[in-house]
C-alpha cells in the first residue's frame, strides 16, 4: 500500500476502537485517514409489513443506540485526533463517490456476513478495484471465519451445536494478543465537496424521540459496552457459573444475563474480547462450566448462528430453505396484531412483549416463551412474522441470531421436539410467583391478587372490581384456551412433520433413480 496516501475507514458494525483490524491497517502508513459512516435510510424506509403506517425497518430503540454509538466512536476518534465523519444516503453510491473525490488507495471495512452487505459488498469492491483501490475486508465481527468452518467441513453448513465445536477448535486468532487501543490517527485530509454532517439526532431522522415505547434503559456505545463488561465479570463466581437455562427470565431489575447483546450486534463490543476475557477468568478459578450453557458457550452460539446462516440459501424463509421443515402456518391477523400488541390476555406473555416494545430487550428464556406461544405452542403462526418484528423492535436484532432462534423456537430447523410446549401461564409462575415482571410492565394488572395474577379471567368479578381491572374492558380476555390450542398445536406440528417426512423420502427416491 502507498505510504503517505490516504485511507477509508468504512464503519458499518464494528463501532469501536479495540480489536478493530480494518482501522488499524487503514491508519498504518496512510497519510490522510477518513474514517466514514453512512447513515443509510434502507433502515428508516417504511416497513412494507408493519401494521402502523409509519412505522420503519428498525424502530426508534435500535436507532437511537446506533446513534449513541456513533456519538460515542466519535468522541474517541477526537481523542486520536480524528473525528468521524458522518453521511447520509446510499452507502455504495457515497463510498464510491468519497473514494474518487479523496483520492483512496486502502478502503477498509469489516467483514459482514449479513445477505444486504454482501450484496452492497460486492458492488463497492467492484467499483474500488476497478480502480486499482486496496481493499482491506477482515473478519472481526465473529471468533471465527464462518466460511472456514464450512470449509473444514467439506463444503457443508454444520448443523448442529457440538458438530460446529468440533469443526472449531479454538480461534486462531488466541494466540497472538489482541490489539486493546490505539495512541493516535492520521489526520482527515480535505473533504471536498463530500457533505459531512455530525451524528443526526432521532427526530433529524424522522423518528419521534419522545415516543414512550423508545425508552430503552440501555445506552449504545463503546464506553458503555466496556464498562458493562467489565461490571458483568467482576464476580469471577458468577462466570465461572454462569448456566444458561438456569437464570431468571422475569429478573427485570438486575438481568439474569450480560445484556451485552445489543453491544455485540453493533460491535461495539468485540466478540473476540469478550471470549478472551473470559477466558482469562476460567484461568483463575477451580471450576468453570463448558459450552453450551457457559458464557463462552453463549458467545459460540453466536458464531454457529453465523455460520449457519452464512452457508443456507433463503435463511431468513421458509420457502426455498433446505434446513427449514415446511409447516401450513395460519394467517391470522387478528392474532398475530394481539400478540404483537401485547393483548393476548396471557400477561406472561404481554408483559414479554410490552419489555420488547418498551426496551427492545428480553431474556433468551422470555424470547422462547413468546416465540413458542405464536408459533408452534398457540397461534401457530409463522415464524417469519415474528421474526420480523422482533427484528424492528430489539436494540440487539441481529440478522443471523434472530433469524436462527426463530426457526430454533417454531421447530422448524435445529430442535424438533414439538410436543415440549411452554405453558404462558405455569412457566413464569415458577419464577415469579408474586408476578412482579407483570405488575411492572402491564400496570393495569399491578392491584390483581398474586393467585390470580396469571390467570386474570378466573378471577371472581368481585376481585377483579376490587383490583380496578376489568378483565375484558381493562385487558384482555385470552385469545385462545391454552390447553385447545396447544393441543391442536401438536396435532398440526404431528401432520406437518410426517408429511415433510415423506416429501424428503420421495426427493431421495428420485435422486437416486437419478443417478442410475
Ligand atoms: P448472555 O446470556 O449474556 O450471552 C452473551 C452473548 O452470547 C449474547 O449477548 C449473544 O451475543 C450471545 N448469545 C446468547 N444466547 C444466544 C443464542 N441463543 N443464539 C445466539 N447467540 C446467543 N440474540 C441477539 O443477539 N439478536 C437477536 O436478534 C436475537 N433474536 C432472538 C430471537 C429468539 C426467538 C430467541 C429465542 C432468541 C434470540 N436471541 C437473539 C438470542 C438470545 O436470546 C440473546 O442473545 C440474549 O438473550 C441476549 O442477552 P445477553 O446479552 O444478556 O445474553
Amino acid at each position: 500500500s502507498g505510504s503517505g496516501s490516504n485511507s477509508l475507514m468504512w464503519f458499518r458494525k464494528g463501532l469501536r476502537i479495540h480489536d478493530n483490524p480494518a482501522l488499524e491497517y487503514a491508519a498504518r502508513g496512510s497519510g490522510c485517514l477518513y474514517p466514514v459512516f453512512v447513515i443509510d435510510p434502507h433502515y428508516m424506509e417504511p416497513d412494507p409489513n408493519a401494521f402502523s403506517p409509519g412505522s420503519s425497518l428498525a424502530g426508534l430503540n435500535r436507532i437511537r443506540f446506533l446513534l449513541e454509538s456513533l456519538v460515542d466512536l466519535d468522541l474517541s476518534l477526537r481523542r486520536l485526533g480524528s473525528r468521524l465523519l458522518v453521511m447520509r444516503g446510499e452507502p455504495g453510491e457515497i463510498i464510491s463517490r468519497c473514494l474518487k473525490e479523496w483520492d483512496i488507495k486502502k478502503l477498509c471495512f469489516e467483514f459482514d456476513t449479513d445477505p444486504y452487505y454482501r450484496a452492497l459488498d460486492v458492488r463497492v469492491k467492484n467499483f474500488a478495484s476497478a480502480d486499482g483501490i486496496e481493499i482491506f475486508c477482515p473478519v472481526s465481527h465473529t471468533l471465527f471465519n464462518p466460511a472456514d468452518i464450512i470449509q473444514k467441513n467439506g463444503g457443508k453448513v454444520p448443523l448442529t451445536y457440538q458438530s460446529f465445536l468440533k469443526l472449531a477448535g479454538d480461534p486462531t486468532w488466541v494466540a497472538s494478543p489482541l490489539s486493546l487501543g490505539l495512541s493516535s490517527l492520521p489526520p482527515i485530509g480535505d473533504v471536498g465537496c463530500c457533505q459531512i454532517t455530525d451524528v443526526p439526532t432521532v427526530n433529524e431522522l424522522g423518528y419521534d424521540d419522545l415516543d414512550e415505547d423508545g425508552q430503552t434503559p440501555f445506552k449504545g456505545g463503546e464506553t458503555q459496552a466496556l464498562a458493562r463488561l467489565q461490571i458483568s465479570l467482576a464476580d469471577k463466581e458468577w462466570v465461572a457459573k454462569f448456566k444458561k437455562p438456569k437464570g431468571d427470565p422475569s429478573a427485570f431489575l438486575k438481568p439474569a444475563t450480560t445484556v451485552l447483546s445489543p453491544y455485540l450486534k453493533f460491535g461495539c463490543l468485540s466478540s473476540r474480547h469478550f471470549y478472551q476475557s473470559l477466558q482469562n477468568i476460567y484461568r483463575t478459578v477451580k471450576k468453570h462450566t463448558s459450552p453450551p450453557v457457559s458464557l463462552v458457550g453463549q458467545l459460540l452460539w453466536r458464531d454457529f448462528f453465523y455460520t449457519a446462516s452464512f452457508g443456507t440459501p433463503n435463511f431468513d424463509f421458509m420457502r426455498g430453505n433446505l434446513i427449514c421443515k415446511q409447516i401450513p402456518w395460519d394467517d391470522n391477523n387478528e392474532l398475530l396484531v394481539a400478540w404483537r400488541d401485547a393483548k393476548t390476555g396471557f400477561p406472561w406473555i404481554d408483559a414479554i412483549m410490552t419489555q420488547l416494545r418498551k426496551w427492545g430487550w428480553m431474556h433468551h428464556l422470555a424470547r422462547h416463551c413468546v416465540a413458542c406461544f405464536l408459533t408452534r405452542g398457540d397461534l401457530f403462526i409463522h415464524w417469519e412474522k415474528g421474526r420480523h418484528v422482533f427484528d424492528r423492535l430489539l436494540i440487539d436484532g441481529d440478522w443471523s441470531i434472530n433469524n436462527g432462534n426463530w426457526l430454533w423456537l417454531s421447530c422448524s430447523s435445529f430442535f424438533y421436539q414439538y410436543h415440549r410446549i411452554y405453558s404462558p401461564i405455569s412457566f413464569g409462575k415458577k419464577y415469579d410467583p408474586e408476578g412482579k415482571f407483570i405488575r411492572h410492565f402491564l400496570p393495569v394488572l399491578k392491584a390483581m391478587p398474586k393467585q390470580y395474577i396469571y390467570e386474570p379471567w378466573t378471577a371472581p368479578l368481585s376481585v377483579q372490581i376490587k383490583a380496578n381491572c376489568i378483565i375484558g374492558k381493562d385487558y384482555p380476555k385470552p385469545v385462545v384456551s391454552h390447553d385447545v390450542a396447544s393441543k391442536e398445536c401438536r396435532r398440526k406440528m404431528g401432520e406437518a412433520y410426517a408429511l415433510n417426512q415423506k416429501l424428503s423420502s420421495q426427493v431421495s427416491d428420485q435422486d437416486l433413480q437419478n443417478l442410475r
